[in-house]
């Protein structure tokens, strides 16, 4: 998914050559990681339900696994584009770096739209995607997970077809399966838990209490919906959300200034994360502008919606009363607005550690399939907490220690770590 304009990964490496140069990084070892460590380009054939044959083309990036194994989503989406997996593959590896997970990073895409596919159709894509990298992906090497336009129905004929084709049962060999076909309880609620664990602990450095502080929140969907709900059991009020109105094509902010209800919310919302406006007018909400929530005056501001929603514009309406931005959705800040924030004094919880939840689940996901042994929901949610906690303070401490951008401190940690296990293994 690329536009002309924006090449995410072009990005990634700008992202990467910027703190490869704060740390001083050798010419061998960034060479290493500006890149994939390895690339493939498939041709998926298919005999679609009107009996004719399509080619889909397929790709898996594995940009670096000196951690463990590659670990990352597979997305199925019209306009996908090898670089989008490429930039992707290389977040996870830093990702997973930076909560110290024992898992490398890697992406995986079909180019086609689901929406004009039937299921036998879809079944067929998965099963094709894994006959082509079979050799290539499994439980001790590359392990595959749900992204854009995949679910766990898709995971589990990728299972089926693995474990076809090698004869055995390798429930390891993705994640993001059904729970009771080896998924993980408490997957649901990771990332947005995972996005809560980091602001409590950022709160408890500033010393505030959660209960003495007020949230904005972007998206209404599976991060935003479960952040909103730790959040407010631990006493914050959530003043407004913002979500997309498929009927009229924008996005609306809808407050209470008193503090929105999520039970009240979800009564009226789509499987999409988009909330009925009449619904929510009768039930006492103001239906706002898209862009309202972002100038709420709250101490905390949580984007769980989409990419590049803070940028140069939007960065001046945030309100001086906001002390922290944890970014539950992917890169939602641009680095025009990051000088802003910075100058600001808010404190950036990044998108790579924030969201990290949902991978580290994953990766217990899979520790428990490997195992053939399942925890419950309260043991996957402490061990997630611990994860994220630590992972918290190792990056606020360098931050504070280096006097430098909590991104920036994230990306240090994250890329030393990776250059590291890399040195260690002696390929640089
Ligand atoms: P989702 O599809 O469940 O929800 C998305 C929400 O964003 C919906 O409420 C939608 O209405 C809203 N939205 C879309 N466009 C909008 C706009 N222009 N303005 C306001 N709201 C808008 O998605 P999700 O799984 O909650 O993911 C949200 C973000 O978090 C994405 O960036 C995703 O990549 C990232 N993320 C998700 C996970 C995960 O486990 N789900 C993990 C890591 C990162």
């Amino acid at each position: 998914m690329i536009s002309k304009e924006f090449n995410a990964f072009e990005m990634a490496q700008s992202q990467f050559d910027k703190v490869a140069d704060m740390l001083n990084l050798d010419s061998s070892t960034r060479d290493l990681l500006r890149n994939p460590l390895r690339e493939f380009h498939f041709s998926i054939p298919v005999k679609m339900d009107d009996g004719s044959t399509k080619v889909f083309r397929g790709f898996r990036v594995q940009h670096n696994d000196a951690r463990g194994p590659a670990k990352g989503g597979i997305r199925f989406h019209p306009q996908e584009t090898v670089d989008t997996v490429k930039a992707l593959a290389t977040w996870m590896t830093w990702k997973c770096a930076v909560v110290d997970i024992p898992l490398g990073g890697g992406k995986g895409g079909v180019i086609c739209d689901p929406h004009n596919l039937s299921m036998r159709e879809q079944e067929q894509i998965c099963r094709g995607w894994v006959r082509q990298m079979a050799k290539n992906v499994g439980p001790i090497n590359d392990v595959p997970a749900p992204d854009v336009m995949t679910s766990s129905q898709h995971m589990l004929w990728m299972l089926d077809e693995f474990e076809t084709i090698n004869g055995a049962k390798y429930p390891g060999f993705i994640t993001g399966k059904p729970v009771g076909m080896g998924g993980s309880l408490g997957r649901t609620e990771a990332t947005g838990y995972g996005v809560i664990f980091t602001v409590r602990e950022a709160l408890s450095e500033m010393g505030i209490k959660p209960e003495d502080t007020t949230a904005s929140v972007q998206g209404f969907g599976n991060v935003a919906q479960y952040a909103i709900q730790l959040y407010t059991q631990l006493g914050g009020k959530v003043v407004s959300v913002a979500c997309w109105d498929q009927q009229d094509q924008t996005s609306y902010s809808f407050r209470k200034k008193t503090g929105i209800d999520l039970k009240e919310l979800l009564d009226i919302t789509d499987k999409f994360g988009g909330i009925n406006k009449t619904k929510a007018k009768e039930r006492g909400y103001e239906v706002l502008p898209g862009d309202a929530w972002i100038e709420q005056e709250v101490d905390i501001l949580i984007p769980a919606a989409l990419e590049n929603q803070i940028n140069g514009k939007t960065v001046t309406m945030i309100k001086d009363t906001v002390k922290i931005l944890a970014e539950g959705a992917n890169g939602p800040t641009t680095p025009e607005a990051d000088k802003v924030l910075q100058e600001k004094g808010i404190k950036v919880i990044p998108d790579f550690l924030a969201n990290a939840g949902g991978v580290t689940c994953s990766y217990f996901e899979q520790v428990q399939s490997n195992m053939n042994y399942f925890w419950e929901k309260d043991e996957v949610l402490n061990k997630l907490d611990l994860k994220m906690t630590s992972a918290y303070h190792a990056v606020s401490e360098l931050s504070g220690k280096k006097n430098v951008y909590m991104r920036d401190a994230a990306y240090m940690i994250a890329i030393q770590r990776v250059a590291q296990a890399c040195k260690d293994r002696g390929w640089v």
